[in-house]
């Protein structure tokens, strides 16, 4: 099975009478949220990088350019929808880890609801949508309270199966033959036999009969196991 893992990043200003969407959820923080084109939901701009990142397809900008009038104010929300039915053509969302870093307010008690939001978004278990905060101690930009960032990593697994997956269905398929005829020849070995042929002629004619895959016992002979005696 093939797995590609991808990493998101992302940052927006705290401003005044803005509000503060994370993760597709609206949290109280007396008046004060990010500012940005669409709503500025950080964590699921980050989310959609690591998507994105993980298919190969570029990222955020690329898809919905901010110099586009009709992502301004719209919810991040349904960027990630959009997102997530082109990532779903080709993988499954295996999981998502995220970290957000701001001073205030403690997410503590919303990280149940953004885990629920996101895991319908994603179509996957909540458990799989791990949600941590942290503050960086009054340091640096998210210390001073004038942003917040958000890191997202997720790994998806390829619905393509590789080449080894792709042999070793060939080969499962081939025992599963082999065990049909294996289970039909002492039945069939008995009734050749009934007709007066000895063993080794009733065998030869199984095999010519293509009833007893020439291949398989080929594969068994080369190791040592001879299943006609
Ligand atoms: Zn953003």
């Amino acid at each position: 099975m093939k797995y590609r893992t991808g990493h998101g990043y992302d940052v927006h200003r705290i401003e005044a009478n803005r509000k503060l969407i994370l993760g597709g959820v609206e949290i109280p923080n007396d008046n004060a949220g990010l500012t940005g084109h669409s709503d500025a939901d950080v964590l699921t701009h980050a989310i959609i990088d690591s998507l994105l990142g993980a298919a190969g397809l570029g990222d955020i900008g690329e898809h919905f350019p901010d110099s586009d009038e009709k992502y301004k104010n719209i919810s991040s929300v349904i960027l990630l929808e959009e997102v997530v039915k082109l990532i779903k053509k080709d993988y499954i969302i295996s999981n998502i880890d995220c970290t957000i870093i701001l001073e205030k307010p403690r997410l503590q008690k919303y990280k149940d609801a953004i885990r629920e939001k996101l895991g319908g978004i994603l179509a996957v278990d909540r458990s799989d949508v791990n949600i941590k905060a942290k503050t960086e101690e009054g340091l640096g930009f998210t210390g001073k309270k004038e942003g917040i960032a958000a890191h997202a990593v997720c790994l998806l697994q390829s619905k393509e199966a590789d080449e080894t997956t792709q042999k070793l269905a060939v080969f499962e398929n081939m025992c599963g033959e082999f065990r049909k005829d294996m289970r039909s020849i002492p039945e069939r070995l008995e009734k050749l036999r009934s007709q007066g042929k000895d063993k080794t002629v009733a065998y030869k004619e199984l095999v010519a009969q293509k009833l007893i895959n020439t291949n398989i016992l080929m594969f068994f002979k080369k190791h040592g196991v001879y299943i006609d005696e």
